[in-house]
């Protein structure tokens, strides 16, 4: 049984709201920082080793140290709430079930970093949230957890929710900025990073839901709690959404020790694949990480078991393995065409480039329609070539990782399911009436 942190109250009912929240510990975590100095609730931060829960997965800590504090100018801490990967919807679940642990969090965070206003910026199409989130506020504001003089301390802290207009590109933590002040959400040349000039040019620290909702945890143990948990730098525990080809889709809280295949095939999480269908590959964070072929997603080239980990996934860099990402975990059984699964995100993609710079602009445009057309039966293998030679160029020479992101997907199919595109290409008439899973399994 993995170990409950986020989620340990989840089953309560009524814990969306403040008072049931409070009766069952909640803001005890707050009250214990508040009386802490700030370098202190860092010092506990740090120490835990939790790691940005957005997809970076950069220490939470090392960022909040790089705040710059020039003498005068205010400073934001700003929720990335703007969960729009394909198969993430961790976020969601804890904003609507749990929101008083994200303004629990907030506050904490909020107070360490010396943020008197604070944001939280969330995806347009998550309609029903901000209502639940603003409740959420005006409760903890009218029980003395957030305005003015917050518990006697003479600290004040305000929170808006600010409702995004259904662009993915502003999950993007510069694109959310811009988006935030107004403006068009296109990505900003780094550096300066946020940490020095980044809301109004204001010192900024941009962080995810999941993210600062661990402070509260973090806080109640203790870092050096929270860092016993897991394994090596995977610290903590970490929100899974899991979906796809599953027989219990859902958001699930692991510690990290657990292997891939425990995680697919347990009952305690996605309960095994449909029908007795064999696994075919997976994408273990978020559409944006490389897709892997089921026997390299059991086992990580060394023979060990894959565990469900930042390291272990990532074993093999990106030739064979993959990346712990945002945590959206889709199965792929063996029913699926993995050509035009690709060729769904490369639309994806496209569709949500922001159009600033070429290569991502013009690269995911001519991917999808390449990809269209082998999955159409309409292509030629001179055009696998070329969709690889467009994801090279592509990677690495964008503004912004959005770039990156649509490139990967198809660099990793190809590596891995090269076969599916060449059937494609060798069945034409096939490939009109049938996708490659259904036809050769
Ligand atoms: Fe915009 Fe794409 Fe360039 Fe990012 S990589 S700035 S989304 S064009």
């Amino acid at each position: 049984m993995s170990k409950k942190l986020l989620l340990k109250n989840a089953h309560i009912e009524g814990i969306r709201y403040f008072e049931t929240y409070r009766k069952n510990g909640g803001y005890e975590a707050a009250e214990k920082a508040l009386k802490m100095t700030t370098d202190e609730v860092l010092e506990e931060v740090k120490t835990s080793g939790l790691r940005g829960r957005g997809g970076a997965g950069f220490p939470t800590g090392m960022k909040w140290s790089f705040l710059a504090k020039p003498e005068g100018v205010p400073r934001h801490l700003v929720v990335n709430a703007d969960e729009s990967e394909p198969g993430t919807f961790k976020d969601r679940y804890l904003m609507e079930f749990l929101p008083h642990l994200l303004i629990e969090g907030m506050l904490i965070s909020s107070y360490t970093l010396g943020s008197n206003v604070s944001y939280i910026y969330i995806r347009g199409e998550y309609s029903w949230i901000p209502d639940i989130l603003e409740e959420a506020i005006e409760e903890a504001k009218a029980a003395g957890f957030l305005g003015k003089n917050i518990l006697g301390t003479g600290f004040d802290c305000e929170i808006y929710v600010q409702r995004g207009a259904g662009a993915y590109i502003c999950g993007e933590e510069t694109a959310l900025l811009e988006s935030l002040e107004g403006k068009r959400g296109n990505p900003r040349l780094k550096p300066p990073f946020p940490a020095i000039k980044g809301l109004w040019e204001r010192p900024t620290v941009v962080n995810n839901v999941e993210t600062i909702a661990a402070v509260v945890p973090i806080i109640e143990i203790s870092g050096a709690e929270y860092a016993k948990i897991g394994v090596g730098r995977s610290t903590g525990t970490k929100l899974i959404s899991a979906c796809g080809n599953i027989n219990k889709p859902g958001v699930y809280e692991i510690d990290m020790t657990i292997t891939v295949e425990e995680f697919i095939y347990s009952d305690e999480y996605c309960g095994g694949i449909p029908n007795g269908k064999k696994l075919k590959a997976c994408i273990p964070g978020g559409s944006s990480v490389p897709i892997v072929p089921a026997n390299l997603l059991l086992k990580t080239i060394n023979g060990e078991p894959r565990y469900m980990n930042y390291e272990s996934l990532a074993d093999g860099g990106f030739a064979t393995g993959t990346m712990m990402g945002s945590g959206g975990f889709i199965v792929l059984d063996e029913d699926q065409c993995v050509v035009n699964h690709t060729m769904t995100l490369a639309r994806f993609y496209n569709h949500e480039s922001c159009g600033q710079c070429t290569p991502c602009r013009e690269g995911t445009g001519w991917m999808y329609k390449i990809l269209k057309k082998i999955e159409k039966g309409e292509g030629k293998m001179a055009d696998i070539d070329l969709l690889w030679d467009i994801q090279r160029k592509i990677e690495g020479n964008t503004i912004c990782p959005l770039g990156d992101a649509a490139a990967w997907p198809v660099a990793a199919a190809i590596r891995h399911f090269r076969d599916e595109f060449e059937w494609h290409v060798n069945n034409p008439e096939l490939s009109q009436t049938q996708n490659y899973g259904l036809a050769n399994y």
